[in-house]
């Protein structure tokens, strides 16, 4: 389908981006990378009169570390995090996602922002930024909020951000020690393949090796990334290894609502739930012992 009749605006300042998202509501949309809203708008998904760009606000871009914590503008591609020595050294957890996703040339257009904010229940990235404890800023002219990431997300596409709110950065506060997390999706195929289910799991062991905090959340198998709850208490207090990871498993598992699709049955990705909760724990736990990079 051809696009027509749409007014594209090329916003300079947020405050425009945000003045041109209320003047035109409810027909206006955000575009960062347009690597989803454009496909969206040429399938008909969404209809749209007023398209809003966010790519010349450079102070969007980029990464920067503040007080203890490692902030990403929304403008951030998955390529520069693949590029940031930070990311390698602080969270390599987050290579995990970026490493396959999609391909070079998508990886340079899309944005972190977008991702987010799209809300795709197979969105790579959420999952392992709710287990980091990201939380992210919503900017509007009549002010800022922080909403943790684990808040965000209220249905499939659907999130908390108003609609003239610009998702400006995402907030990493740096892991404590002996902190680990992983993620592992599956694919039907290795690049350019959308998750059928993922997990992504983090540890925080004491000097003995036992868990004293853990956080799973599963991609792909909700309507939102979801925290599998009793799958994270299950795990406090245990020694982290093969018992304790079976259990958490099993409660993942359970957590779960998949559905049926073109791509594979409920039935195969619960199946997945279970063992890519035992690959992202094991992957994190090796972090947290400083074994894997
Ligand atoms: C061929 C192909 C392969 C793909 N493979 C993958 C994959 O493997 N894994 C994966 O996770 N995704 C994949 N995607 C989806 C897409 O590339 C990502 O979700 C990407 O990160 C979206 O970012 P964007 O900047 O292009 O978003 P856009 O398309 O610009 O926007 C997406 C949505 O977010 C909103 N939005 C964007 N930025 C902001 C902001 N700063 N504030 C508020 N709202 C905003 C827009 O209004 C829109 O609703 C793929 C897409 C394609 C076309």
């Amino acid at each position: 389908m051809l696009l027509t009749d749409i007014e594209f605006h090329e916003a300079n300042t947020l405050k425009e981006a945000s003045e041109w998202m209320g003047q035109y509501a409810p027909n206006a949309r955000l575009m960062a990378g347009g690597t989803d809203l454009l496909v969206d708008l040429k399938t008909g998904r969404y209809g749209t009169s007023h398209v809003v760009s966010l790519n010349r606000i450079a102070a969007l871009r980029g990464l920067a570390t503040t007080n203890g914590s490692l902030r990403i503008g929304a403008l951030t591609t998955p390529s520069q995090l693949w590029a940031s020595t930070t990311i390698w050294e602080r969270f390599p957890a987050i290579l995990d996602a970026v490493r396959d996703m999609a391909v070079p040339q998508i990886r340079n257009m899309a944005t972190v922002g977008g991702n987010i904010a799209g809300a795709v229940p197979s969105g790579d990235l959420p999952p392992i930024l709710v287990v980091l404890n990201a939380s992210v800023i919503l900017w509007s002219s009549s002010g800022e909020r922080e909403v943790p990431l684990e808040d965000f997300f209220v249905g499939p596409r659907q999130t908390v951000r108003k609609h003239e709110e610009i998702l400006t950065e995402i907030r990493l506060p740096y892991p404590p020690p002996r902190f680990g997390a992983a993620y592992a999706p599956f694919a039907l195929r290795e690049a350019n393949g959308c998750a059928l289910a993922a997990v992504a799991a983090s540890l925080r062991l004491d000097e003995k090796g036992i868990i004293r905090d853990a956080r799973i959340c599963l991609g792909a198998v909700a309507p939102i990334p979801k925290l599998a709850k009793t799958a994270m208490a299950a795990l406090v207090g245990k020694v982290a290894g093969s018992a304790a990871f079976h259990q958490a498993e099993e409660e993942a598992t359970k957590s779960s609502q998949p559905i049926s699709d073109i791509r594979g049955s409920a039935d195969y990705r619960r199946k997945l739930i279970g063992i890519l909760t035992r690959r992202a724990l094991e992957s994190a736990r090796q972090r947290a012992l400083g074994g894997l990079q």
